[in-house]
């Protein structure tokens, strides 16, 4: 810990110390506010330096203290920050590394701030379904502008300060020691009067027209979230009144949004990404193994974009395939989706070549065998992949992890087939595989625990979101989507048509509609895996209604007919009355009449059907904590994000009422008897009063 508050000749210096990234805890501000009395109180101080201790300036207010009473003990960030522009000495922020939120908020309050070029600036409080809400929203467009401010404030995405110079929110960018280049700024502004940001007049010609295109903008790339909105209108107020009606105004946004769901829900998925990488039983000490060189068995559509996230991070890969047609396929099509992203303009050519030149593609085994880690990404079958894996055992080094990328299989049955069941786990991708945040880590009851250790910490340098399952038909997300899904089939059997559940499913907030990501994914994939369930468990009662598409070849947008009809090269869905009439027929057949029913009872149906699965996955084991599933369907299946997934939603709606509502369906005459039967867990913290995420 070094000293909050130190003298240097003339100038005192307030050091922001509170590990890991200088939060502004109570405790800080209460160190802050008494070093900036104690400065003025001394007749020898003639400045007042504000820097953070490490690598950080401050990473903002201790969100831990959001909704709690600690937040509101005086000094609040807010009393802080009028402390420092009210000090009759200059105070002078020198932002030393990473300044966000609050930290960017308290800076602004000082009278001058002076960077270290790179210095990332952000206010990402619209990540957490919030503003700004210490002024960040009235002083940030009269620093820098209104426009800059709205893309800072509404996308919360981070800026170098470098950026800022010769703007009132950077005065000097500071390119050696950050302390003597501090020191020397405050002997030069001490004694000379200075402006505040509050000071500052806002011109903006025509501002409604100007937040009306704004607020079109930002409602088009905010996913129907509801705080990139409100940051327009904080701004908007910076400019229509005064500054302090304009922070009384931001005062009362804020204090709307952070009692809502929407917000509760965004912290619910923060905390929950990184509870998710914690294993309760590998603990964060246990030594890991060194990944340098990765293979991938297979090219296919998995295996190429497994590949794309280890030479996107720098990691060497080989790549295995069968024939040399489909290594050149599956090599061809790396490439061309490096070349999209050139064109998009999001990588540059020279990272592609990179890139491209850490891939090795090969048909022989030998080539594989010095890697650390192999991913294998194969046909789904049993069969193949114990001819793969009994192939690596005999081939690979002492000590390196065999992973497999099933969807559905064993991993236990797959470690089987090795004679090193604690070097092999599941790394369960989500297609497409280089852009989706999920990573499910299979853990299979031989796996080591410094294997666990070791891909969770890859996980994070591939930048997925890890989520650890326990084996299970399915593990924790596809194991739930097939309640989920059987829930729609149910709900077209009774009555609905698929654009209708698509539509209320989307309505609720997810990407898409589950026909509508069936036509998209290959309805032939659902039904390869429900073929292999009916044999596996005869005793369940099955829809037998897509496997009626299935049998008609119309697998989805690939062969342009699915769910829907797809013109050529077209990907927009159109309602096909070819598809009614098999609905149709196979109601007749069932001897079932159809009823109207609402989009209520479709998401109600469709959701709780995930949280009772959910709750079964917990009570098992398979799901180390209700949050994991959470980031499971946040991260993977386009859950919407402001209901912060299907535990979150339940709980939000209560447990209670869950319950209630499922007891109403299970009356349904047309049903899957026991299907609505509540999962203990859920049973007993409904009775109780209680909920998933405690
Ligand atoms: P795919 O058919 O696109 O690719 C499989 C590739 O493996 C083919 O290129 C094939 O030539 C190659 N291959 C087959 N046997 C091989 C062998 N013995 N040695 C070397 N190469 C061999 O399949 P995919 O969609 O990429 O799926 C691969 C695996 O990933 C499956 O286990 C699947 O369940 C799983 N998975 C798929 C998805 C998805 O959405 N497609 C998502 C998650 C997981």
């Amino acid at each position: 810990m070094s000293e909050t508050y130190r003298l240097h000749g003339d100038v005192a210096v307030i050091t922001l110390d509170n590990p890991p990234v200088n939060g502004l805890g109570q405790k800080l501000r209460t160190a802050v506010a008494e070093g900036m009395d104690r400065a003025n109180a001394d007749p020898a101080v003639k400045a007042i330096v504000i820097t953070g201790a490490g690598s950080a300036f401050s990473g903002g207010a201790d969100i831990r203290e959001f909704n709690t009473p600690k937040a509101l003990v005086e000094p609040t960030l807010r009393t802080l920050i009028d402390k420092a522009g009210a000090s009759a000495k200059p105070v002078i922020a020198a932002i030393n590394g990473t300044c966000m939120g609050g930290g960017l908020e308290l800076s602004l309050g000082c009278h001058y701030r002076i960077a270290k070029t790179d210095a990332p600036l952000a206010l990402p409080e619209v990540k957490l379904g919030l503003i700004p809400g210490a002024g960040g929203t009235q002083r940030l467009p009269r620093a820098v502008g209104v426009e800059a401010a709205l893309n800072m404030i509404t996308t919360g995405a981070p800026v170098p300060a470098v950026k800022f110079k010769g703007t009132a929110l950077i005065h000097e960018v500071i390119e050696g020691d950050m302390l003597e280049g501090a020191l020397r700024f405050a002997r030069q502004v001490a004694g000379k009067p200075a402006r505040l940001v509050r000071d500052i007049a806002i011109e903006l010609p025509d501002a409604p027209a100007y937040f009306e295109a704004a607020r079109k903008t930002v409602a088009a790339a905010s996913k129907g979230l509801t705080a990139p909105l409100k940051c327009v209108e904080a701004i908007e107020a910076a400019v229509a009144l005064p500054f302090d009606e304009g922070i009384r105004r931001e005062r009362d946004i804020f204090t709307e949004l952070i009692q809502s769901t929407e917000s509760h829900a965004l912290r619910h998925a923060f905390f929950g990404e990184r509870a998710a990488s914690k294993i309760p039983d590998v603990p964060a000490d246990t030594p890991t193994r060194r990944i340098e060189r990765v293979a991938v068995i297979g090219a296919g559509t998995m295996g190429g974009g497994i590949t794309m996230n280890f030479l996107s991070a720098g990691i060497p890969v080989t790549l295995l395939e069968m024939k040399q047609e489909a290594l050149d396929k599956g090599v061809a099509t790396i490439r061309r989706n490096y070349e999209g992203s050139v064109k998009r303009g999001k990588l540059t050519l020279e990272k592609l070549d990179k890139a491209m030149a850490l891939l090795a593609p090969t048909l022989a085994y030998d080539d594989i065998k010095g890697a650390d880690l192999v991913i294998e990404a194969v046909f789904e079958e049993m069969g193949v992949k114990e001819g793969v894996f009994r192939k690596l055992d005999e081939v690979m080094k002492p000590g390196a992890i065999l992973a497999t990328n099933t969807s559905t299989l064993d991993v236990d049955r797959i470690a089987a087939f090795t004679k090193r069941p604690q070097d092999v786990v599941g790394l369960h991708f989500f297609s497409p595989a280089n852009i989706m945040k999920l990573l499910e880590v299979v853990r299979g009851a031989k796996t080591a625990k410094d294997v666990m250790a070791t891909v969770m910490a890859l996980a994070k340098k591939i930048r997925k979101t890890a989520v650890v399952s326990g084996v299970c038909d399915g593990f924790i997300g596809n194991r739930m989507l097939e309640r989920y899904q059987r829930q729609c089939f149910y709900l077209i059997e009774e009555g609905a048509t698929p654009q209708q559940v698509d539509r209320a499913l989307e309505n609720f907030g997810f990407a898409m509609g589950l026909f509508r990501v069936g036509d998209l994914a290959g309805n032939d994939i659902g039904w390869a895996v429900r073929k292999r369930r009916y044999v596996e468990n005869p005793e369940v009662p099955y829809s037998k209604i897509a496997d009626r598409l299935c049998e008609m070849g119309r697998f989805g947008q690939k062969t342009g007919a699915g769910w829907y009809r797809y013109e050529p090269g077209k990907r927009d869905p159109i309602p096909d009355p070819a598809v009614d009439a098999i609905i149709d027929a196979y109601r007749k057949e069932m001897g079932i009449k159809p009823r109207a029913i609402s989009d209520d009872e479709i998401v109600d149906r469709c959701v709780y059907a995930l949280a009772n699965e959910g709750a079964l996955i917990l009570e098992e084991g398979i799901a180390q904590r209700a949050s994991d599933i959470d980031m499971v369907y946040l991260t993977g299946y386009g859950f919407p994000l402001k209901r912060g997934g299907p535990m979150f939603h339940a709980d939000t709606v209560g447990l209670e009422r869950v319950v209630a509502a499922m007891k109403r369906f299970a009356a349904n005459p047309h049903g899957d008897p026991g299907f609505w039967e509540p999962a203990p867990l859920l049973a007993r913290l409904a009775a109780e009063g209680k909920k998933f995420n405690a």
